[in-house]
């Protein structure tokens, strides 16, 4: 899996994961305002064939840009997906507590979309495929098993943590530092 850079605006706020090549971009265009962590990542790109001498390009692990008018940080988007919602749950069936890998996993609406539930964080919780099978079309009430935890929304900093697999130290604590008080990702 390849390295992200945490793309922030100029008020710091985090807005998206991007590739390194389009970070490089951001430098070559001179779009970058101030960066974060001590020890840049060294990208090489190709020879040079007058001095045959390989091109390199220095890139941040968190990179401030301007260039690009944004929209409203609060209105940022952030689908809804099960490697997201998965890693929300820690991998974990809300009702058994079972500890899987993603294959085994299910998106369960805690009212179903039958009913009225909605497809949204607030309504939806990790299920390995029999708690998901016995719940069928009931709400856990009805299907007499108890929610171990209450499904939330996360904030965006929250939801860029989920999203990336691989997050360097230095992008953590950045992150970190946006997230909500009473976050699971504070320390
Ligand atoms: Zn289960």
């Amino acid at each position: 899996m390849t390295t992200l850079i945490l793309r922030t605006n100029v008020g710091g706020q985090p807005l998206r994961w991007i590739s390194w090549q389009d970070a490089v971009l951001l430098y070559v265009k001179g779009q970058v305002i101030w960066t974060v962590g001590d020890e840049p990542m060294r990208f090489h790109g190709g020879i040079n064939r007058c001095t045959g001498l390989r091109s390199y390009m220095d890139v941040h692990p968190v990179i401030a840009a301007g260039g690009q008018v944004f929209t409203d940080y609060q209105d940022l988007a952030m689908p809804l997906t099960n490697h997201e919602l998965f890693s929300r749950d820690q991998h974990t069936c809300l009702y058994c507590l079972a500890r899987l890998p993603d294959g085994q996993l299910t998106r369960d609406h805690v009212i179903p979309i039958s009913r009225g539930g909605a497809d949204s964080w607030s309504n939806v919780v990790t299920a390995c495929r029999g708690c998901n099978q016995q719940k069928a079309n009931r709400t856990p009430q009805g299907a007499g098993m108890r929610l171990h935890a209450v499904p939330y929304t996360p904030s965006y900093a929250e939801w860029l943590i989920l999203r990336n697999r691989r997050i360097l130290a230095d992008q953590m604590v950045f992150l970190k530092g946006h997230c909500p008080r009473d976050s699971r990702f504070r320390d």
